[in-house]
């Protein structure tokens, strides 16, 4: 009988070290397992004298009983901590500023790009897109520039070969678009453009979307009358509109487009110089010239056609006074788009 103590004690002080739920496993193996401390002296019951049998039972069974429900304490303690240290290490702060991922958006100039493209699809236009490595011929021999001509010398040319350059304008795809369509023809031609230029309002790849209309009676006041469409929707409907002669070899007669300075109101600033007019686009009537180059009847049909620079109409929206901005992908800058 002594010896049920020391088995309790024992087990006392296994249990009180025992932290983990194999260590509590174990101790019941050796105490309550088939080959156990109390099931060997179970089987030893047959062996003491018969009288003794029953109070000697029952010392084994209430030891059962205690190391079965010390057991189980103990491992509910446990769980209870466990759950404890889960609900800490899942506890939300809901003081917390949120987390989110920085979404990507639309580049400056694909925005005013599309803003652009809209306006003019929006009154019927279609998109035509051409090649920007470029035949000099139609860079410039079928827009009526020919070899010797000085126009070629108002625009620095990025030379591949003799024939082939980047090309510098949009303009050739008038010519593409010609030579494959009959007219009416109402078209759009954006895309990337090059000239050996560089400054703060100059890089050697830019954007430009080129216009190109074609019908039996197209006259200057439909040019007129699409621009000023395009400058109320692309700034605002007060804008003022001027048209002012001007030269392209392509067109005749030809008109630089200003609007009123968005910047002063027309007051006169530095980015207007004073003037309170900002130039953006360059238009004009078809020359007959390059529709007989382009195989249309220059009798039968007229059109107008004009070119903008996508980068001019960026700064002249946004306010921004370095070109270069646009190239360097600095995100502090894009952010603000
Ligand atoms: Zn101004």
């Amino acid at each position: 009988m002594a010896d049920m103590e020391d088995i309790r004690k024992a087990f006392a002080d296994e249990l009180s070290s025992s932290e983990t739920f194999a260590g509590l496993q174990q101790l019941k193996v050796k105490y309550l397992g088939k080959k156990g401390v109390l099931t060997s002296r179970l089987r030893l019951l047959s062996t003491i004298p018969a009288e003794e049998r029953p109070a000697y039972g029952k010392l084994i069974n209430d030891l059962k009983i205690l190391i079965e429900s010390a057991l189980e304490e103990k491992e509910a303690g446990l769980k209870k901590t466990e759950r404890d240290r889960n609900f800490a290490l899942e506890a939300l702060d809901v003081t917390l500023p949120g987390k989110y991922a920085v979404p990507g958006r639309s580049h400056p100039l694909s925005r005013v790009l599309k803003e652009i493209t809209d306006i003019f699809v929006n009154m019927g236009f279609d998109v035509e897109v051409g090649p920007e490595v470029e035949l000099d011929y139609y860079n410039f021999e079928a827009l009526n520039i020919p070899r010797d001509h000085p126009a070629r010398d108002m625009q620095d040319t990025f030379y591949i070969t003799d024939d082939v350059i980047m090309r510098t304008q949009t303009s050739p795809v008038q010519v593409r678009t010609m030579e494959k369509r009959k007219p009416p023809l109402k078209i759009i031609s954006p895309g990337k453009v090059y000239r050996c230029d560089a400054d703060v309002t100059h890089s050697p790849m830019f954007h430009q979307v080129e216009g190109l209309m074609v019908d039996t009676d197209i006259s200057f006041s439909d040019l007129k009358g699409v621009l000023e469409i395009f400058v109320h929707r692309m700034f605002s409907k007060d804008t003022p509109v001027r048209f002012r002669p001007s030269f392209f070899p392509f067109t005749e007669p030809s008109a630089e487009i200003d609007i009123g300075c968005i910047l002063c109101g027309g007051s006169g600033c530095r980015v207007c110089k004073g003037s309170g007019w900002l130039e953006v686009l360059g238009a004009g009537m078809v020359h007959p010239r390059v529709f007989e180059m382009a195989g249309y009847d220059s009798e039968l049909y007229t059109g107008f056609a004009f070119g903008l620079g996508v980068e001019r109409i960026t700064m002249l929206k946004y306010a921004i006074d370095d070109i270069r901005l646009f190239y360097e992908n600095d995100t502090r800058f894009l952010r603000q788009f």
